[in-house]
Formats: C-alpha cells, structure tokens, sequence
C-alpha cells in the first residue's frame, strides 16, 4: 500500500492525529489503522486516556512522545490525563465517566493539537473511533478535517442510522418481540438486533454514546470501516447511497497489519500477552478450540463451570483465555493435564493464524470476528450484547463459518455442560465442520484479495492517504 505519487517528504509532514475511546475494541483497531498509515508515510499519533495508557505502556514497552519508525513513515503515543485518578470507583459510572471525558478531554485536545503545531508537527487530519464525537467538534474548532473509524460491521451501523433516523421500525415496549427488517439483511430477530437498541435495555449509557455518533455524523469527511464489500455486499452499497458522508471499507485492518512485519512488536494490549505459541507448536493440525470472550464480556461463575465440564465431556484440546476472578472447577486442571491451556491473555491474532487450531468460541465481538474470518477460523457463537448478537447472526447464518451456543445475556440462562459438548464436537468433527470450514478458508481468501494491490480495501485506503495529502497541502 501507499501513494507512490508523493515524495517521503510530503509524506512525512502530514500529520495525522489519532484519538481513541478507551476500551481494548477501540484501540486495537485504530492502531491497525495508524500502522497502515505510518507505514504509507504518515506521521502518525495515537491519542487516549491516560487510564488505558498506563496499561498499554506497561504491557508493552511504549514510551509517551517517542516516534517510532514504520515503513516510510512514523508512529507515537501520546496520552493525556481525563482529570481523575485512575483507580477512581466514579469509573464505574459510564455516564459519568462520558461525562468527564469529554469535559477535560476537549481542553486537553485542543492544548495538545496546537502544541504540535508550535514544534513543527502541525496536524492535518485527526481520526476518532465512535463513542467520543465531541472530538469532531474540537477538530472543526481547531480548522482541521476529521474522519472517523467506524469499527463494528456495516450492517450494525445500518441498524443504528435507521433507528436513529426513524426509518425503520424495532422493537420497543408495547412491542419487545418484534422482528426488525432491514435493506440487504435478512431479517433480524428481535434478539438478533444490536441489543442497545432495545427499549430495556441494561445499558441505555451505551445506547447514548452510540447514537452521539449518528448525531455527529455529518462532521466527519469520511468514514472508514473495517469491514470489506465482499464481506457485506448490498449492504454497504446501500449506506453509501444513503448517507452523504463518503463511506470506505479498508477492512480487515488485521489481515493487512499481518502483511507489516516490522509493525509485530508495536502493540497497544491492556495486559501482556501469555506465550502460549510453543504450546500450540506442539498439538496436532486442527486439533485445538480456542476460546474467548474479549476483554468487557463476564460470564457468571456458573457459566464458566459448565464450559469446563463441556470441554472435558468433549474430550477437545483447548487453549482458554480465562481472568479472575473466574477460576475453573476444582480438579480440572489435573484432569485435562496437557491437553488443554488456560491463559490471562493471549497473542489473539497469532493464535487465529496457527495452523493447531480448529475453531473458535467467540462473544463475537467485530474485532475477534473478522479476525476470525480473516484467518479462516469458524467459530462457536457465544455473545452476550450489543452488536455481538447481530455478528452472531450474521457468521451463522451469512457468511455460514459458525454454529450458536447461546442467543445473547438475555436470554437469562446459562448454557448447560451437554450443550457445551455438543456443540463442541459439531463444530469439531461434523459433516457441519468440515462445510464451515470451507466457507471459512472462502472467506480467508476473499480478505487476502481485498487488501492485496487493486482489492477494494487497498483501492480505498490508498485514496484515503491521497486525500489526507490533499487536504494537508491545501
Ligand atoms: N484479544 C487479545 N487477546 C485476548 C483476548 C482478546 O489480543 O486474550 C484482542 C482481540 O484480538 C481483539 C480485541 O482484543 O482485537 C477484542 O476486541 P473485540 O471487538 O473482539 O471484543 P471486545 O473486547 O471489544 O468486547
């Protein structure tokens, strides 16, 4: 990738200004981004709070202020304090912690944007992931044009336009059933719906931040996705002639970033990564499920027990992603001995390329599925709320790489050890598998190509560089 009409000296002064919501979802892919630019010859910074900073500095041998070289171009971190102690319970309030914020961070922004200008690293663009649109707002009051990356699938950004515009109908309390129909998409389920959108919903503070993106919408001059048109024909199509404010897919940012070897080391991970690859080195082809539920989703105790009797009922190797305060049943570990890891964290995206694995049970979080699509991984659908249950829907019944354990956190019951198994060896050892699989590798290929010279992701990211230069030099 990259704008071979422009000379590194061009190049390098377009300075691109990266601010992301703090959470693991939200930063992971905007990293993906600013690496791609980097590496195309973009001096890049990535911006968030300071409450995720001291994590991802720790975790992963990062100085503030310190440019790194990528490919043609430059990458630097720089966080900056919301106001409040990091370990402040007011956290836990998201309302609140939106709030706050947004309140200091405005400030906080507008000093750090003009003191780059005063050293010499004036920023020409500046690049929000969703949940902080206020940024929008500081980028139009500093003069600088703002794009935003949107990062869950296209269709859950179609659910959220069409519900924030009225142009659909969802379910609400005198109906909580009703089934939502929307263009290109087969019908969703009420369940099936981004569960935010529910009129009972537990997180009405998520819903908020949600749709203040769609308030937003008209600030940004693009919006990137990182999805890919193959993956969400129609679709896509569709938003784009819908909405005035251009759409790009440049998705999947993962499969591309796999392309940038020397980007490996440059990581933004709330916790160090366990080495669980010698491990792995050692199972069988196709031989391990892999299994995790992100870094937000928390599974009742109980929920986590009747996996572990399911894993030992299906006789499966596994590799586990499991924090406290989760433990697993007294006597597992001695039990499955060799034949299954359990790990605080994992190297997720090297996990998904290692040829021992077999599938995947995933929350279907957009991250970890089109991590899994990109690596050719079918899955075991686990998710809990907000768009994982519209993924969920989609990876078995669209792009057909998964089977469903369980329909999202409110269906209120927890999955029961047999149905663990059963769906363990269905997804393992099926006639089932073996066509998931195919689609699954399908799939791989198609996002090989999108991201290869002339795919449409490579053609979208590329005019993407071209227009921060032309912005940057008017
Ligand atoms: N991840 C990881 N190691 C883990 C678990 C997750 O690196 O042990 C990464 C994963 O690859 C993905 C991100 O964390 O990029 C999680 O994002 P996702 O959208 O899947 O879920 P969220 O955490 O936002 O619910």
């Amino acid at each position: 990738m990259g704008s071979t009409v422009h000379s590194d000296e061009t190049l390098n002064s377009m300075h691109v200004f990266m601010v992301s919501f703090p959470a693991q979802g939200h930063v992971n892919p905007l990293l993906r981004l600013g690496k791609q630019l980097a590496y195309s010859g973009l001096f890049i910074t990535l911006s968030a709070p300071e409450s995720v900073g001291s994590k991802i500095r720790k975790a992963n041998n990062i100085t503030d202020d310190e440019p790194v070289r990528l490919g043609r171009g430059m990458i630097r971190f720089e966080f900056f304090n919301d106001g409040w102690e990091i370990n402040d319970p007011k956290r836990h309030d998201l309302d609140a912690h939106m709030a706050q914020l947004e309140l200091v961070g405005r400030e906080k922004l507008k000093w750090m944007i003009r003191k780059q200008d005063e050293m010499g690293r004036r920023v020409s663009c500046i690049i929000i992931n969703p949940f902080i649109p206020w940024v929008s707002d500081v980028a139009e009051s500093l003069g600088i044009p703002s794009a935003m990356l949107w990062i869950q699938s296209c269709a859950c950004f179609s659910a959220y336009y069409h519900f924030y515009h009225n142009l659909a109908s969802f379910p609400s309390e005198k109906e909580p059933e009703f089934d939502v129909e929307l263009p290109f998409m087969p019908s969703l389920r009420y369940d099936e719906v981004p569960s935010f959108l529910h009129p009972r919903t537990s997180y009405p503070f998520l819903r908020r931040a949600l749709l203040g993106q769609f308030k937003n919408l008209s600030k940004p001059f693009c919006i990137l996705m990182d999805t890919f048109q193959e993956l969400e024909e129609g679709i896509i199509e569709y938003m784009e002639g819908l909405i005035s404010t251009p759409i790009k897919t440049i998705g999947p940012l993962f499969k591309k970033e796999k392309n940038i070897i020397s980007s490996q080391s440059i990581r933004v991970d709330f916790m160090a990564a366990e080495n669980c690859i010698k491990w792995l080195d050692s199972k069988p082809l196709k031989s391990v499920v892999y299994i995790s539920f992100g870094s937000i989703v928390h599974l009742k105790q109980e929920q986590i027990d009747e996996i572990a009797f399911g894993l030992l009922g299906s006789g499966v190797s596994f590799l586990w992603v499991l924090r406290s305060p989760h433990v697993v049943p007294l006597g597992f570990l001695e039990e499955v001995g060799d034949k299954g890891k359990i790990v605080q964290w994992s190297p997720q995206e090297e996990v998904l390329g290692h040829l021992s694995i077999s599938c995947f049970v995933t929350h279907c979080g957009w991250n970890s599925t089109m991590e899994a699509v990109a690596s050719g991984v079918p899955v075991v659908v686990f998710p809990q709320l907000g768009d994982q249950v519209t993924n969920a829907k989609f990876l078995v019944d669209v792009f057909r790489v998964g089977i469903r354990m369980c329909r999202g956190e409110d269906e209120g019951r927890v999955v029961p050890r047999d149905e663990v198994e059963r769906c363990l060896r269905g997804a393992t050892s099926s006639l089932e598998a073996a066509r998931m699989k195919e689609n699954a590798v399908k799939w791989k290929k198609a996002a090989e190509a999108t991201v290869a010279e002339g795919g449409s992701s490579y053609k979208n990211m590329q005019s993407f560089v071209d227009e921060i230069v032309r912005i940057g030099i008017n």
